[in-house]
């Protein structure tokens, strides 16, 4: 059945997590300084259960509690969803051990997590990827030494372990990567934070000879390629999700401002201008959310069209978020640019999902290849 309206029980999760979001994440999320991993917001993730219901989470699920945090606390928003890319490859691919090891400490919310794909010379095209992984015999039977460089990695160089993509046959594309989980303490790894647009938590990392052995594989050598498709097939439609919840916050706070601020006589909303300005805003954003659910049920029942729907979703709901912010704050006139108002804050938000994740054109390849396939 496709979701066009989500039933009682989902409403009431989503209002559940939105007034959560509202009154005891976003106190937290202030109280942390910008670039920085909130591990008290972590923690609380852990504590509310929400990071273990993300991880046995499907994809629908993903997206409503990525939507509701986003509208209440883009900052609760970001660490749970980085909490799921970091480890969701642990969930799909790892041992017993890596498992055992690692997934009740992320659900806590006392492990963060970071997933270490792109590089300096390799981010849309990322089986271009040159970190290596050179063989070696080590003391606990035979592994690999890595080393390279990677590069815009939210949650470094303060997370605790990192899923990390290597090459380990050279010249064989995406047939030649593996990944592997990498404690945050390995010797040899170092990094340093970049300072972003947005309040994102994101590094570099560099790798000197890294030592790790068969037991840090995550599913099977020179396959790794797949494990870091299926966490991003996974969490493509709920990045469009966040895109919804920072529209809903958006258009939320618009409509409120539109109908008490007067102007020439009357309310704004009171000019047509500017209510029919609020009903695109309004419909675009729906348009957005129906194709998010839609493409989240699809990856959920296992329907074959996901590749297609869920690039449309990412693509069309984060061109969206960035058309309704913008509007936002050209309705609210000079208050939505002041530091510390919620438009001020959306509008440097929205800008980064339409790059990560598979910039908007990736998307567009993407579509116009199944089309034409
Ligand atoms: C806030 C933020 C968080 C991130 N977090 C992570 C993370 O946790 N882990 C991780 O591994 N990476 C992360 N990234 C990196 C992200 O995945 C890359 O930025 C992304 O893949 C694009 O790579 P690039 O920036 O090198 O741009 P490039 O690949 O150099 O592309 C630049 C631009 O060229 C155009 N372009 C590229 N390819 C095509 C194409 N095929 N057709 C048409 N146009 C194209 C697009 O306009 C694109 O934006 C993050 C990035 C940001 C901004």
């Amino acid at each position: 059945m496709p979701v066009f309206s989500l039933d009682p029980a989902q409403k009431h999760w989503c209002d559940e997590l939105r007034a959560v979001a509202a009154d005891r994440l976003r106190p937290l999320a202030e109280k942390g300084g910008p670039g920085r991993i909130n591990r008290p917001l972590v923690a609380a993730l852990g504590e509310l259960g929400l990071l273990d219901r993300m991880l046995t989470a499907g994809a629908l699920d993903l997206c409503l509690l990525r939507e509701s945090l986003a509208h209440g606390c883009t900052e609760a928003e970001t660490a749970l969803a980085l909490q799921g890319l970091g480890s969701y490859p642990i969930v799909q691919s790892g041992t017993d051990g890596q498992r055992a090891r690692w997934l009740p400490e992320v659900a806590a919310g006392r492990a963060v997590a970071a997933f270490a794909l792109s590089e300096p010379g390799a981010g849309s095209d990322a089986a271009a990827l040159a970190l290596t992984a050179v063989p070696r015999e080590g003391p606990d039977g035979p592994g690999w030494l890595l080393t390279g460089e990677k590069r815009w990695i939210s949650n470094a160089p303060e997370a605790d372990f990192y899923t990390v993509f290597a090459r380990t046959t050279a010249g064989a594309g995406a047939r030649g990567v593996t990944a592997f989980l990498v404690p945050a303490d390995r010797p040899g790894l170092t990094g340093t934070p970049i300072e972003m647009l947005s309040p994102h938590p994101i590094g570099a990392l560099a790798f000197d000879s890294v030592p790790v052995s068969a037991a840090d594989v995550l599913g099977e050598v020179d396959r790794g390629f797949r494990v870091a498709m299926d966490t991003l097939n996974l969490f493509r439609p709920s990045v469009g999700a966040f895109a919804v919840g920072m529209a809903g916050a958006a258009l939320e706070a618009t409509l409120a401002h539109t109908a008490d601020r007067t102007a020439f006589g009357g309310p704004l909303k009171d000019l047509q201008s500017v209510s029919h300005q609020v009903a695109e805003m309004a419909t675009r954003t729906e348009a957005a959310r129906l194709l998010v659910y839609a493409a989240a049920e699809a990856y959920d029942s296992g329907a074959p069209d996901v590749p297609r729907r869920s690039a449309m979703a990412k693509l069309f709901a984060t061109e969206t978020a960035q058309y309704v912010v913008d509007a936002a704050v050209q309705l609210h006139g000079a208050r939505a640019l002041q530091r510390g108002h919620l438009l001020e804050h959306l509008y440097r938000e929205v800008r980064a999902p339409r790059i990560y994740e598979g910039a908007t054109e990736v998307q567009r390849t993407i579509i116009a290849k199944e089309l034409y396939g």
